[in-house]
């Protein structure tokens, strides 16, 4: 890897993507977004990715002139094959496989195919995903085997050699924020508060310390706990 390399980064709008978005901004001379509408319960991941990329740019000369394009993908399908927390109003709780129900089967095999095709029309080698073995452990298609095999899927299937970067892989979300401060300083925790959005209902009426949120959902709860113990350590 070196810096005139471009990448395609994964940003849904969340905490973990928007990290490695400014990750990304760092390491490689350009860098593309890819976001993917897919019929969820809330589109405020959608709404909050250009706000995002907007302050991303503002905080830096150097992140602006190397973000380029975003890219929106609908898929439409993964809808009507889910039957989960995530697209229908149901209660997010674990189910019997140990799953929250808000899981998507394969939902990021199928966002890594579709960005494998983008990046390879955008002539990019590199993808950036925001997957973490460290905190959900539960979700199959998170795992470093699954990305790995991705990654040996689109190289093959395309015959050009792609590169899947996942910096979050084996931290916790106390040490993702520490990345963060790392990266961006206080600027960049202060666009994690204010701007990315995990709450898996949707609520962007509660502002507590760590962000917006309902505070009950287990992506709050994750957030939260994740952000107290950085700054008891910090
Ligand atoms: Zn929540």
């Amino acid at each position: 890897m070196d810096l005139l390399d471009s990448a395609l980064v994964l940003f849904s709008g969340g905490q973990d993507s928007t990290v490695c978005l400014a990750w990304a901004l760092e390491r490689f001379a350009r860098v593309e977004t890819i976001g993917f509408a897919y019929g969820q319960r809330h589109a405020v991941e959608l709404e909050v990715r250009p706000r995002i990329r907007s302050a991303l740019v503002a905080r830096s000369q150097e992140w602006r002139a190397r973000l380029g394009d975003d890219h929106i993908v609908r898929i439409d399908a993964l809808a009507e094959i889910s039957d989960t927390a995530l697209t229908r109003e149901a209660e997010i709780e674990i189910n019997k496989s140990g799953l929250p129900t808000t899981f998507v089967p394969g939902r990021n095999l199928v966002f890594f195919a579709f960005a494998g095709a983008v990046a390879y029309r955008r002539n990019i080698h590199h993808l950036v995903g925001g997957m973490c073995e460290t905190d959900f452990s539960g979700y199959p298609d998170c795992r470093d085997d699954t990305v790995k095999a991705m990654q040996l899927a689109l190289t093959l299937g395309t015959d050009r050699r792609f590169v899947i970067h996942t910096p979050l892989m084996w931290i916790d979300k106390a040490a993702t924020f520490a990345l963060a401060h790392q990266i961006g300083g206080t600027a960049l925790i202060d666009i994690l508060l204010a701007e990315t959005h995990t709450c898996y209902l949707g609520d962007r009426g509660h502002r507590h310390d760590w962000g917006f949120g309902c505070g009950e959902c287990p992506a709050c709860r994750l957030r939260a706990s994740g952000y107290a113990k950085w700054k008891a350590a910090s």
